[in-house]
């Protein structure tokens, strides 16, 4: 699972975070700390000289890709051939800039809707992937990689219950029709009371059986 940390130190006139240490550069991307970066700025490194053969004022161009952006210098004394190019960020399986699946992921997990994540990126100016990008990362990546964490996990809540005693108390509730959720499907979730874990938990369709107003029946997809 791509949970990370980044240990910060609080500044407590602020309340600003400030990395209070310094990163090894062999440390994995998702633990490394990321910045927004203005255009002008990197201009103004880019453009002093050519990284190659220290030749003053290349021409600069700059490429995006979601999230990454990659800087070109074009150098009349190197030529086409050489010109330096530098990415801003690592690149995932040699092809997927991680800040890209990073920002899919942190989405997933926060909770939050990707549509007011890319408005408020929008609004910034912050370049960004787009909605359907999004959603292939969904599917390619994170959907996977979040089962198999919940499938490992649940195997060790099992093991948990079977080792333990008082573990024989179960309780489980569905929820349909509330905030995030639609009328038509639920969520029916069983907790184990002995360990305070969720165990396991089913997408459902909702059928009202008008017998009782506060009653319903949950039918297995
Ligand atoms: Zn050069």
């Amino acid at each position: 699972m791509l949970i990370f940390h980044v240990h910060c130190k609080y500044n407590t006139s602020t309340k600003l975070l400030f990395p209070s240490h310094s990163v090894d550069a062999d440390t994995e991307a998702i633990n490394q700390p990321k910045f927004i970066v203005f255009n002008s700025m990197l201009l103004a490194i880019f453009k002093m000289s050519c990284f190659v053969c220290k030749s003053s004022n290349p021409v600069v161009g700059m490429a995006t890709n979601g999230t990454m952006v990659t800087v070109t210098q074009n150098c009349r004394s190197c030529g086409p051939m050489k010109k330096f190019k530098w990415m801003s960020q690592p690149l995932v399986f040699g092809r997927h800039p991680a800040g890209n699946l990073l920002l899919s992921f942190g989405t997933i997990t926060s909770g939050v809707s990707i549509s007011q994540m890319l408005l408020l990126f929008k609004h910034m100016g912050l370049c960004t992937i787009s909605l359907r990008t999004y959603f292939v990362y969904q599917n390619k990546f994170l959907f996977p990689s979040i089962m198999k964490c919940w499938r490992e996990s649940q195997a060790h809540i099992f093991h948990e219950i079977a080792d333990s005693e008082n573990c024989e108390t179960w309780s489980g509730d569905g929820r349909y029709d509330s905030m995030g959720h639609c009328a038509k499907y639920g969520t029916y979730t069983m907790f184990n009371n002995g360990t305070g874990k969720l165990v396991h938990f089913e997408i459902l369709q909702v059928l009202i059986l008008l017998i009782y107003k506060t009653s319903f029946s949950l039918q297995y997809i």
